[in-house]
C-alpha cells in the first residue's frame, strides 16, 4: 500500500515536473538548490574591459539593444565590485532611468516590460506584443525592417520565451510557446539565436520549424563550431531544448551569437539588433549571487565587444537597459580590492525600482532623465531611419 501510495506522489509530482519545464524555465535542474544560501560571492581573476570614447556623428544607422534581464543597478553594482571595479558599462556618458511598471500591475514581469521596450505601449503582465486589450502593436524591429533594414534577436534562454518574442510575435500568454515559437516563421527576422529547440520540432501539430526555416533559405545551426562557419545569409541558431545552461557550463555562445550578429547583419541600410542577458534574472529569482554575477560578466563582455563595434563604424546608437531588476537585490557588504560581495536579497520575484538606460552613439544624449520604459521605445524608434 505504502509503495503504491508513494508511486502515486512521484507520479503526480513529475506530472507537476513536466508542466512547469513546459511552461517557464527549466528549473528541475535545481531543483534541490536551496533559496538564500548563495548570498556571497568572490572572483578570482577579473576580465579585461575596453574604453572607447564618444562619437561626432548624428546619424544613427544601426541600433543595438542591448537588455539585461532583471538587471538593476544592484546587479550592476555587484558585478563592479567583484570585477575590481571596473566594467566596460563604465564607458556609457549618457544615463537615463526607466520606469518598468506594468498597465495592471506595479510590478511588471518580462512579457509587459519587454512588450513596452519592443513597442513602446505598457500592457498586461503576460501579454506579448499586444495592448491591453490584445491587440497587436508593432515592435521597433518589425518598424526597423519596414524601414529597410536587417533585424536579429540573440538571447540565452528559450528564442520563443518572453523579452525576444516580444520584439516578433504577439499573443496574449506568454505560455502559448508553440504558437509563438511557430510565429517566427515568416517574421523575416534575419539573425535569430537561442534556446528553446523543442518547441520547433516534435511538435503536436506535426510541423518541423526548422525544416520550415531552411525552406526559407535560412541556415540552421545547433553548435557554437557551426555557428562560426556561417559568413552569410539569413541565421536559426538553436542551442538548447530549452533555456541554455548557465554560462560556466554553455561557454561563449551567447557573445559568439551577438559578434557573429554583427557581422552578418551589417550592410548597407543598417540593422536593428536585440540582445539579451536572459538568465540574469534567472538566477535573482534563485538567489544565487554567483550565477547572477557571472551571467551578468558575460553580459558586460557583450557590450564591451558592442561598443567597440560601435565605435569603429560611428553611425550605431547602441543602448543598455532592462526590464526590471529582480530579487530585491541589496548590496550590504564586501570588497573591490579583494573582488568580493556580501548580499541580502529580499523577495523571489521582480521588484519595482527605476532601471538604468545607457547610451551611446549618435543621439545618445537623447535618452538622459528619467521616463516611462515606453517613452523609451518611442526615443528609439523616432531615430530608426
Ligand atoms: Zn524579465
Amino acid at each position: 500500500m505504502k509503495k503504491a501510495l508513494l508511486f502515486l506522489l512521484s507520479a503526480a509530482f513529475c506530472v507537476a515536473a513536466a508542466a512547469q519545464v513546459d511552461q517557464g524555465r527549466d528549473l528541475s535542474k535545481y531543483a534541490d538548490d536551496k533559496f538564500g544560501i548563495d548570498d556571497q560571492y568572490t572572483v578570482a581573476t577579473p576580465y579585461e574591459t575596453v574604453t572607447v570614447s564618444p562619437v561626432k556623428s548624428k546619424k544613427v544607422k544601426n541600433v543595438i539593444l542591448l537588455i539585461g534581464d532583471g538587471m538593476g543597478l544592484e546587479q550592476i553594482s555587484v558585478g563592479w565590485v567583484l570585477n575590481g571595479g571596473r566594467l566596460n558599462m563604465d564607458n556609457f556618458r549618457v544615463t537615463g532611468g526607466s520606469r518598468t511598471y506594468a498597465a495592471d500591475k506595479l510590478i511588471t514581469d518580462s512579457s509587459a516590460g519587454g512588450t513596452a521596450i519592443a513597442a513602446g505601449e505598457k500592457t498586461r503582465c503576460g501579454y506579448i506584443g499586444v495592448d491591453e486589450n490584445g491587440n497587436p502593436v508593432e515592435s521597433l524591429l518589425h518598424y526597423a525592417q519596414r524601414k529597410g533594414k536587417k533585424t536579429g534577436v540573440v538571447v540565452s534562454c528559450r528564442i520563443n520565451d518572453a523579452t525576444p518574442a516580444d520584439f516578433v510575435c504577439h499573443s496574449d500568454d506568454r505560455h502559448k510557446e508553440a504558437d509563438i515559437a511557430a510565429q517566427y516563421v515568416g517574421s523575416g527576422v534575419d539573425f535569430i539565436s537561442g534556446g528553446g529547440r523543442q518547441f520547433w520540432e516534435g511538435r503536436k501539430d506535426g510541423r518541423n520549424l526548422i525544416e520550415e526555416m531552411k525552406a526559407l533559405g535560412y541556415t540552421f545551426v545547433d553548435t557554437d563550431e557551426e555557428l562560426k562557419q556561417v559568413h552569410e545569409g539569413k541565421l536559426l541558431g538553436l542551442f538548447a531544448p530549452l533555456d541554455m545552461p548557465p554560462v560556466l557550463d554553455r561557454g561563449p555562445i551567447l557573445e559568439d551569437s551577438a559578434e557573429k550578429a554583427l557581422e552578418l547583419l551589417d550592410n548597407r541600410k543598417g540593422f536593428f539588433l536585440m540582445v539579451e542577458g536572459s538568465q540574469i534574472d534567472d538566477w535573482g529569482h534563485r538567489h544565487k549571487v554567483g550565477h547572477v554575477a557571472e551571467e551578468l560578466f558575460e553580459f558586460d563582455r557583450i557590450v564591451g565587444k558592442v561598443l567597440q563595434w560601435a565605435e569603429k563604424d560611428g553611425h550605431t546608437l547602441v543602448i543598455v537597459t532592462a526590464d526590471h531588476a529582480t530579487g530585491g537585490l541589496t548590496l550590504i557588504d564586501g570588497s573591490i580590492e579583494d573582488r568580493t560581495v556580501k548580499v541580502h536579497f529580499s523577495t523571489k520575484g521582480h521588484n519595482g525600482i527605476v532601471v538604468p538606460v545607457f547610451a551611446y552613439g549618435p543621439h545618445a544624449e537623447d535618452f538622459a532623465g528619467v521616463y516611462e520604459n515606453a517613452e523609451l521605445s518611442a526615443k528609439i524608434r523616432r531615430l530608426i531611419k
